[in-house]
Parts: C-alpha cells; structure tokens; sequence
C-alpha cells in the first residue's frame, strides 16, 4: 500500500508568510521515505520562517513521525536518532544523562534533521561553531531511494552540501551527534546593558571570561547618539557547586514553567508602534537590571519565546517576516549602523531584535554563518515591507554580508548568487546526486538553487 497523500493543505511555517497550498504526506516507517517519488522536499516542524520547508507544486515530506532514538552512548555522548527527532525530546531524554545539544537556536521545537539542513546557530557560534560541526554522520534518501551514508571523512563532499543544504541533496533520514557534557541543568547569567551600537558590539566581542553563550537584545526603537541601545545576556553552564542546596538535589532536572497559548490567529497584528514602544521599554528596564550574576534553568536562558505556544499569532493573518542578516566583523559596525537607520526612518519597528557574535566560517557549502555579527528583525508583512527589504537586501551585499535562507521568504536570485560564493561547489553536488532536481522547495525554486546550470 502507498503512503496517503494529503491534497490541497494549507501551509505556512513560523512567519505565516507565505501560505500556500500543498500535497503532504507523512511517512510512518523508514522505508517509506524510499517509496516517494516526483518533487518533493522534506519538512520538520515547521520553525523556519519564510517558504524553506515549503512546495506548492509537489510534495512536502512531514518527519515529525520519524521520531526514534537509535543508539545513545553515556559514556561518549554520542547520540544516533532518526531526523525528525526534537531538540525538545533530545533535552528530555538527554539532559538527565548529563548532555546537552551541542548548539542549539532560540527555540527547541525544531528537529534534527531541520537544524542540519539549516546548519542552525545559537549564542555560542564564535566557540563552537554551528550545529553541522557536531555532526558525525548523517544517512540520507537520495532522490531515487538509495540508502547513502556520509561523513566529514566519508562521502565528505555530500556531507558539507548536505549540512546548511536546505534539504536539497536528499531526505536526511538519521544524524549521529555528539552532545556537549554538562554538571547542571542550570546556567550562570549576567546581563549588562549598552548604551550604543559601539558599546553593544565591544561587549559581545569581549564576551565574559567563562561565557561562551552571548547575544544582545536591541532596543531598536532608539534612535541618534542611542542606536543601538541593548542588554546584552551572557552565560555559561553552571557546575554544581553553583547551585543553591535546593537546586543541588536534582542537579540535571529543571522544574519547568508555566506555559502559555495564543489559542487562534488573530485577525489583525498587535505589533504596532506603541506595543512595541511598550514592550521594548519595559524589556529594557527589566533585563538591564540583571547585572549581578545570578542562576536561571536552562529553558528560559535558551527558548524564552517558547512559554508561549504559538506566539507568532500575535502577528495576525498576514503573518510577519524575519529578516537576518550577517555582517563581516570589518563592516559590522558601519553596516548595522545604516540598517538599523534605515529601520527607524522607515517607521517601522521590529518587535524582537537580536544581535550575536559569529566566530569562523564551517565547511557547509550553504551554510549561513561567517565571522561578524548577526541581526535578527521580525517584522510585520504590510504593503511597502517588501521594497524596505530590498533596500536592506542592498545594504548588507554593500558591506560584504549575506542573508539567513531559513528565515527567507522574499531574497532575489541574483542577490543569493553574490551572497553564497560557494554556490557553484554546491550545485555540482546535487547535480550528481540530484540531477532532475527532485529536492526542491519553494525557497530554492524562487533562488534558481539547483536549476539548468
Ligand atoms: C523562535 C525561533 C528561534 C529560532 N532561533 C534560531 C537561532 O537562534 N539560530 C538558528 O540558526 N535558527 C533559529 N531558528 C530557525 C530554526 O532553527 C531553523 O529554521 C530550523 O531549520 C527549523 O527546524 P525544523 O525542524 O522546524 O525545520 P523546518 O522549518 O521544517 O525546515 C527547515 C529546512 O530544513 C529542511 N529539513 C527539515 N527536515 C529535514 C530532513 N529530515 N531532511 C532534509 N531536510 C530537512 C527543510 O526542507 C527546510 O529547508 C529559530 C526559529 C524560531 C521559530
């Protein structure tokens, strides 16, 4: 029997833009995967932003039931699973052991198999790299259902495509992963605020002596001698002997929060100019207050956003989109400095604006991260947002910068090519592998990835 096919479905992913109609299947076995044919691309669960994980003229693979743990080490960390296995069930299965995910973004409801094909970053990039440098091995369905495995030592030239590949080389169907060890559950935190782009960009470049996590909050509403004004967050995992005698007890266990829920999408935004003026001024008062160092679970040092399910309802129906860029260290200061004007003259505000270090480049061929420092906007879909876009679009290809693809819903072909120089290794990749590009989306339909080269 073949695997049913769900027709018409409407999807979008975290930004809610775009939404498009697609066929989506949802393979319950392994072998499945080996079974699908025509165009197809694979879809974790759903937390890029833009069309990434999207096709509207073929088939979206869900994963999210290829879920198994096949092999954990304690003794090494070094864990085998099934790609559609998440970050949060990794945490919960993990954690207890003593392991932790080598690298992981701000939100932990992604899987595995999403943060290899994005080659996905967290606030530790300038110390370790992105997720595709903790990868051991990967297997892959390719597009006429053959079983490859592959490796940084083996197959190496599919591996380094495959990691940031966006899922255009194959269907990753299993990651081995080596996991980082830790005493606590809990981090160390201290916070310390900026009054300026310059001073925001020196404290993320110094970092704190033991912390290699760091990221800074933007208040992108300032404006003049205050651009960029931000409270910078820096942390480490704490060891045991920092824990209070409560805490001690159950060193590897967090009590979890309390969760809440956007229940329906809202027919209309509440980001405007005064809930983000509110929002950033309180987000402001509250976090630079933190200067002393102090001890928070790792939830909420990590996944903040994730106490709200569906937090990106607030945006309403005509969703929002998240604009993240990288700068080369050289420019940053200036380029960020004309971005971030060009934000505020456009009277528009970014609800969360967040600013990290990157540290050197990885192997992935597609892969997002260069040495400098990244910005991340989200910002509401309106008439004019797109022409503000190219303009930034403009800005960042001007200071030798390129674009997240996983957050991309609106990049331009020729904007891409100039941005991702190793391109032309990748493509020879998947011609070999792919060579009637199967693996496509509608992000890489929109960049021409893969197409007559
Ligand atoms: C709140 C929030 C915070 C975030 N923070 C960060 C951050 O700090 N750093 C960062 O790098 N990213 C961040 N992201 C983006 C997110 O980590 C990536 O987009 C990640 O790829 C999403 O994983 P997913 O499983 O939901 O994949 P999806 O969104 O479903 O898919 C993303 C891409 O992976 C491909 N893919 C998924 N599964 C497979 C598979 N099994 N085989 C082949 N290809 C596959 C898809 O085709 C698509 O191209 C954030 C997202 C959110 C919503």
């Amino acid at each position: 029997m073949g695997i049913s096919t769900l027709e018409g479905t409407q999807l979008s992913s975290w930004g809610n833009y775009p939404v498009v109609t697609a066929n989506v299947v949802r393979p319950e076995r392994y072998a499945e995967l080996q079974q699908l044919r025509g165009r197809r691309i694979a879809r974790g669960l759903g937390r890029s932003y833009g069309d990434a994980a999207l096709l509207s003229k073929g088939q979206v693979v869900l994963m999210e039931r290829l879920d198994r743990f096949l092999a954990i080490d304690d003794a090494t960390g070094i864990v085998r699973a099934e790609a559609g296995v998440s970050l949060e069930s990794l945490l919960h299965h993990l954690l207890p052991r003593g392991w932790f995910p080598p690298v992981t973004p701000g939100t932990k409801f992604v899987t595995l198999g999403g943060c290899v094909a994005a080659d996905v970053h967290g606030k530790n990039h300038h110390c370790d790299g992105t997720f595709g440098a903790h990868v051991q091995e990967l297997e892959l369905v390719l597009a006429d259902g053959s079983v490859r495995r592959c490796s940084p030592s083996e197959d190496k030239e599919l591996f380094w495509a495959t990691i940031g590949g966006m899922g255009l080389t194959g269907i990753i169907s299993e990651v081995t992963l080596q996991m980082t060890k830790v005493e606590s559950a809990y981090m160390m935190t201290h916070h310390h605020s900026a009054k300026d782009l310059e001073a925001v960009l020196r404290l993320l470049a110094e970092g704190g002596a033991d912390d290699k996590y760091s990221v800074a909050w933007i208040d992108c509403l300032a404006s003049g001698r205050e651009l960029g004004r931000s409270v910078v967050i820096l942390g480490h995992h704490a060891n045991a002997d920092q824990l209070s005698t409560k805490q001690r007890h159950a060193p590897l266990k967090v009590i979890p929060g309390r969760q809440a829920s956007i229940p329906l999408m809202l027919p209309f935004s509440l980001v405007n100019s005064w809930s983000v003026k509110a929002f950033n001024a309180f987000y402001y008062w509250l976090q630079s207050a933190k200067t002393e160092e102090h001890v928070v679970g790792y939830d909420s040092f990590f996944y903040p956003l994730d106490v709200i399910h569906h937090w990106n309802r607030i945006y309403g129906k005509k969703g929002f989109v998240q604009y993240q860029c990288v700068l080369p260290t050289q420019t940053a200061a200036e380029g960020l400095k004309a971005l971030l004007e060009r934000l505020t003259t456009s009277r528009r505000a970014s609800f969360l604006a967040v600013l990290k270090r990157f540290g050197p480049e990885g192997s992935g061929l597609l892969s997002f991260p260069m040495p400098g420092f990244t910005l991340a906007l989200d910002i509401p879909v309106d008439a004019g947002l797109f022409s503000l876009l190219d303009d930034l679009d403009a800005e960042v290809l001007r200071h030798g910068g390129r674009v997240y693809l996983a957050k991309d819903a609106r990049l331009s072909a020729s904007a891409f090519r100039t941005m991702y120089p190793r391109y032309e290794a990748f493509a020879a990749v998947k011609a070999a592998v792919d060579p009637t590009n199967s693996f496509c989306s509608d992000l890489s339909l929109r960049l021409n990835i893969g197409e007559q080269r």
